[in-house]
């Protein structure tokens, strides 16, 4: 039995052609199908439980609109840069500061080192930064890649950006420099670099051998050991593939638990299938929001809960998802959020306009009252040193399923607020950004 959930637009896969779709339920999961009229039918998962989709679904909230819009000749998302027909402000912004990478990752979604000529230098970084303030900015902004820390001058990225006003500058990494060179980790964090959004995929050689063609672990651990000595600010960041590494959700919690305060959060990104990767993806190559939330249940044997987590604030409450938890001296993960408050923005890119301590007196007064009753039932009286500990030793644990051009929604990419700056002065959604067809062709030229 099949049941229309609703209409939308999506893409071909072949062509790129903007082509109608529908959102269906079968056997209780969530498909997109579609049909171009050159390239045939396809139907891809979605969204493993349909009934969680449906209460996910409740009470989406759209952000703002973008402030400032460049003209589309042809519409979303072919030349969105960001077009009159999307719908949501920036809340993060990514910026390519190189397309180099030290590594051969099987899976990479920007497909690294295939166009080695974009290296902007400080000139057009600083013309980045301004577009970036144009459109309505200063917005927290994460330097990627390529791999940012090829380049000798990141912190004087980071310190510019300081300078000219971003209060909120991450480093997407995979932390190999960061391991090797403590010198270098050191002048980012002098230069201001706030957090290393540090790719973790698990804590097992095998597993890296897999995502990221080599035996990182013992690097990966040097590298959060040297955060930790610097002191500067870690979130995880693991790609979920299935079969590769969805048994270790468990695992890396327990990881960062033991990383706590240094390490902030676990960052989840199911993975998505564009830039570089070896085949077409079929339903059992994806793993979706729902196994994510249920192999934390259950390979936390219930620390962490499918319904302590959240939708992120968004126009498709889908994109992701979020939890906020406390450490307790017990070494257990007492969670702060819970789907039946139905709130959102916890500790979420949209969040970091707020300082970590205006974010965490706002997050805490909203919940005050859910978690003064939670610690009633198992410690009662503790609330005033719960609300000290709660300072330091929080875990987020959160998660975005990017979409690629066999999943892409048009309805929910007109609601993405991750915006890829370019150096002719656009903002370009990250799914669209980074979208390729089945034979590599890029949407965006970048
Ligand atoms: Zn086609």
């Amino acid at each position: 039995m099949k049941e229309l959930l609703g209409e939308t637009e999506s893409l071909c896969p072949e062509c790129l052609a903007r082509i109608p779709a529908s959102k269906v339920i079968e056997n209780g999961d969530v498909y997109l199908e579609k049909g171009c009229p050159d390239h045939g039918n396809y139907r891809v998962l979605l969204w493993r439980d349909a009934s969680l989709y449906r209460d996910w679904g409740y009470g989406e909230e759209t952000p703002g609109p973008p402030r400032r819009l460049s003209v589309a000749d042809q519409g979303c998302p072919y030349d969105c840069g960001l077009c009159p027909n999307h719908k949501a402000e920036t809340c993060t912004v990514l910026m390519e500061v190189t397309h180099r990478c030290d590594i051969e990752c099987p899976v990479c979604f920007a497909s690294a080192n295939e166009s080695a000529d974009h290296e902007p230098d400080l000139t057009a970084i600083e013309g980045m930064y301004q577009t970036i303030r144009q459109a309505g900015g200063p917005y927290p902004i994460q330097l990627s890649g390529g791999e940012p820390t090829i380049r000798d001058d990141l912190p004087d990225i980071v310190a510019l950006g300081k300078k000219m006003g971003f209060d909120h500058i991450q480093i997407n990494t995979h932390g190999l420099r960061l391991a090797r060179d403590r010198e270098y980790l050191q002048r980012l964090k002098e230069a201001g670099a706030d957090l290393i959004y540090f790719q973790f995929d698990g804590v097992s050689d095998d597993v890296y051998h897999y995502t990221r063609g080599a035996k990182l672990y013992d690097l990966k651990l040097r590298a959060v050991e040297n955060c930790a000595e610097v002191e500067i600010a870690v979130m995880l960041v693991p790609t979920l593939i299935p079969a590769i590494n969805d048994h270790q959700v468990g695992d890396i919690v327990q990881f960062a638990k033991r990383w706590v305060p240094i390490v902030k959060g676990i960052h989840f990104q199911p993975v998505s299938y564009f830039g570089r990767y070896p085949k077409s993806p079929g339903d059992e190559d994806r793993i979706t929001i729902p196994d994510v939330l249920k192999a934390l249940e259950a390979q936390t044997e219930g620390e962490v809960k499918v319904k302590d987590f959240v939708p992120r604030r968004r126009r498709d409450s889908h994109c992701g998802f979020s939890g906020f938890f406390v450490l307790m001296e017990d070494g257990k993960l007492l969670s702060t959020t819970s789907f039946e408050l139905r709130q959102s923005c916890v500790m979420g890119s949209g969040c970091l306009k707020e300082s970590p301590a205006q974010h965490f007196r706002r997050f805490i007064s909203q919940r005050g009252r859910f978690v003064e009753r939670e610690l009633e039932r198992t410690e009662p009286g503790s609330w005033l040193s719960f609300f000290e500990r709660a300072e330091t030793h929080y875990l987020s644990i959160s998660g975005m399923h990017f979409q690629d051009v066999w999943t892409v929604d048009l309805k929910r990419l007109e609601g993405c607020c991750i915006h890829v700056v370019t150096p002719n002065k656009r903002l370009v959604p990250f799914c669209a950004f980074y979208l390729t067809s089945v034979n590599g062709e890029r949407l965006h030229s970048g």
